[in-house]
């Protein structure tokens, strides 16, 4: 779902940007500014981003214009997210971003090809549109969204194909984490490998 005037990555479709704390996987609870960036054809039934799908709703906004307002806030940490992000080549933001000093974290299916360099990457595969190229091998955590019991082979399935020095986390979908949680639980009892990740910004009623 590309648009020809963004193909570059000077301009981006920014769904919204807000500072706020990050709610899940390794980074819970520490603050970082967010920019969502509008985009996905993934099309997850689950999504809780689904008004960011279509791109085209978005305003191709200037990344000097996007950097200006993350820069200002005390966290000096940015997660880029969506949306699927890599839908666009993330590598003039990134740049920009570093200028800065800024950590930069990326939240992607990884169902488009790595753009842009990052001081974490979360993978969060998707069956529908599995990961592509070697983003297994640089990803930093491995988030795993577990709607029903046969997600966990899915799970697995990706955890073999990542690095030694990857985390892995199993998050239960939220519309079905009182059936999820008490699977998960059992499930980490028993494969220590992985953790548990929930989406503790929901909790916190935070964004
Ligand atoms: S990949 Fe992410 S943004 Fe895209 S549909 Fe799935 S959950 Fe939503």
């Amino acid at each position: 779902m590309i648009i020809p005037e963004l193909n570059d990555g000077a301009l981006l479709p920014l769904a919204e940007s807000f500072y706020t704390i990050q709610g899940e996987g390794y980074n819970t609870g520490k603050a970082a500014f967010f920019i969502r960036l509008g985009g996905c054809d993934v099309g997850c039934s689950w999504c809780d981003a689904k008004e960011t799908w279509n791109p085209a709703l978005y305003p191709p906004t200037p990344i000097e214009k996007i950097v200006e307002e993350a820069v200002k806030y005390k966290a000096k940490s940015i997660v880029i997210t969506g949306g699927e992000p890599l839908t666009y080549p993330l590598d003039k933001l990134c740049k920009l971003l570093k200028k800065e000093s800024m950590q930069i974290f990326l939240e992607t299916s990884g169902s488009y090809p790595i753009s842009g360099i990052f001081d974490w990457i979360c993978l969060s595969p998707k069956k529908k549109r599995p990961p592509v190229g070697n983003i297994h091998l640089i990803a930093s955590e491995l988030k795993v969204i577990i709607e029903k019991e046969e997600d966990l082979l899915w799970a697995e399935e990706n955890r073999l194909k990542a690095a030694e020095s990857t985390l892995f986390y199993l998050q239960p979908e939220w519309s079905r984490r009182g059936v999820m949680i008490p699977l998960i639980v059992e499930y980490i009892k028993n494969n220590p490998q992985w953790s548990i990740s929930l989406q503790t910004h929901k909790y916190m009623n935070i964004p």
